[in-house]
């Protein structure tokens, strides 16, 4: 296990505390480059994406479902709040946007590799709804033989046994549970209730019926101390979920700044934060979960190690971003437009970047630098004929200044340090590659624009 005392140069020269930390895994974000699509060019537009996936036989595909009856002031993701009718109208602008894609001709001679419900909160739709919009993908794609399906789910929404039992004969396999800590004060502090009891019973119904499960837990709680921490991994040692994501609380949700602004104390000193994201990092290894920095398996994850190989995204959904390895785009982030579009028959998307080859090779590090081999060098130079070494030259010296980077024969990867503080290598990335645009571009959360909209 690396000694703590080692990683003095990362607690120096980058490690965000509490209040600079901005979540940038798994993917790179440039917000500064986003252009506005008018519906007028969406077919050419969808034309010149279709072109950029002409060498890809598999997409993963991810369905976004905004809304949560919660408001947990660790939420970043500014859900809409639980609504009948709004989501009878959603579902069935989902399911439509399906068929448009399916008619533009993208899914022909493709597989889908992967499939994600994320959120919000997914399982505040029926299991009814889930599974007809997993029937469509079915009617529209072919989906490769045992692919991974996931839904995100709040504990509460798992209370019932048949709720379960019902996501798994639909075809879910994979269910991601947010806990993010199990000690009662924190969990009052951010709106949440779920007991331990609870947590137990879903997980051993989940592996009854075989589906993977995996529990997100989280550093840098409002109020979280160290001994709290350790009785949440004391806990998740008893409750043994199959797999176990841990990321640094962010914040950004105006109810957590709110309760900052009012009880600046239950923010997490820095010190504090590094020593539980140390600890955090070496319980995940000595349980031998696999953790960003650390990938290696694809059966923990099956959809974030396609994402993190470039396997291209087609998201569904509001504000859903899609990628292929040359252009990202992000559909309308309200639902009424979204739902509007759709009823014009017009692709919802509201702005795109085309990457620049600079911007795809910064990514391609980006994203390689997340799996425990790292970059391949030989594969890199293939790919864009050029040298990493040299196009990163000074970016990796600094990194590597840093004991965060390590260079062997044909792999740049990160040492045990650097995978240790994987979120803040992320984040120097980002700043480095923004400083490389412009000295003025700050570091910006992926949610930028939806708070607005939304709270
Ligand atoms: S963190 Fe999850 S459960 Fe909480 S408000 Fe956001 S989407 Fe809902």
């Amino acid at each position: 296990m690396i000694d703590i005392n080692k990683l003095e140069k990362i607690k120096k020269n980058f490690f965000q505390g509490s209040k600079e930390y901005t979540k940038n895994q798994p993917d790179f974000f440039l917000p500064h480059k986003y252009k506005p699509l008018s519906p007028s060019i969406i077919n050419k537009f969808m034309e010149d994406f279709k072109f950029s996936l002409i060498n890809e036989e598999r997409l993963l595909i991810y369905i976004h479902l905004p809304f949560c009856f919660s408001e947990c002031v660790f939420c970043n993701t500014f859900p809409y709040k639980t609504n009948k009718k709004q989501q009878e109208i959603y579902f069935k602008s989902i399911l439509k946007e399906i068929e448009f894609y399916s008619q533009t001709g993208l899914f022909e001679n493709r597989e889908v590799q992967s499939i994600y419900f994320g959120g919000g909160t997914p399982t505040t739709f029926s299991n009814d709804n889930l599974k007809a919009i997993l029937d469509k993908i079915h009617d529209s794609i072919d989906v490769v033989n045992g692919a991974s399906i996931t839904t995100e789910a709040h504990p509460l929404t798992l209370k019932d046994e048949n709720r379960i039992r019902g996501l798994a004969e639909i075809g879910i396999n994979r269910v991601s549970i947010g806990c993010q800590t199990f000690d009662s004060k924190i969990l009052k502090i951010c709106n949440r209730t779920h007991s331990i009891e609870e947590i137990k019973k879903i997980i051993t119904t989940l592996n009854d019926l075989n589906i993977l499960n995996n529990i997100d837990m989280m550093t840098g709680l409002p109020g979280q101390t160290i001994a709290s921490l350790e009785r949440d991994m004391e806990i998740l040692e008893d409750i043994k979920p199959k797999a176990v994501e841990y990321i640094r609380h962010e914040i950004v949700n105006p109810i957590a700044i709110d309760i900052y602004k009012k009880n600046p104390e239950l923010i997490v000193k820095d010190d504090d934060l590094f020593q539980m994201v140390y600890m955090m990092q070496s319980w995940m290894q000595k349980q031998g979960y696999e953790q960003n920095g650390y990938y290696e398996n694809k059966d923990f994850w099956e959809y974030r190690y396609h994402w993190l190989k470039e396997t291209p995204i087609i998201a569904f959904g509001s504000r859903a971003r899609s990628y292929s390895k040359t252009i990202s785009y992000d559909n309308h982030e309200g639902i009424e437009v979204y739902s509007k579009l759709i009823n014009k028959k017009v692709l919802p998307i509201g702005r795109y970047i085309p990457l620049s080859k600079n911007n795809q090779m910064y990514r391609c590090l980006f994203l390689n630098l997340q799996f425990k081999k790292g970059l391949s060098l030989s594969s890199f130079k293939q790919r864009f004929n050029e040298d990493a070494l040299i196009v990163f030259k000074e970016m990796l010296k600094l990194l590597k200044s840093f004991d965060c980077i390590q260079i062997t024969e044909n792999y740049i990867s990160l040492t045990e340090a650097g995978a240790f503080f994987v979120e803040d290598v992320c984040d120097f990335i980002m700043d480095y590659t923004l400083k490389l645009e412009s000295k003025d571009l700050k570091r910006n959360p992926h949610s930028l624009g939806s708070t607005l909209s939304r709270l």
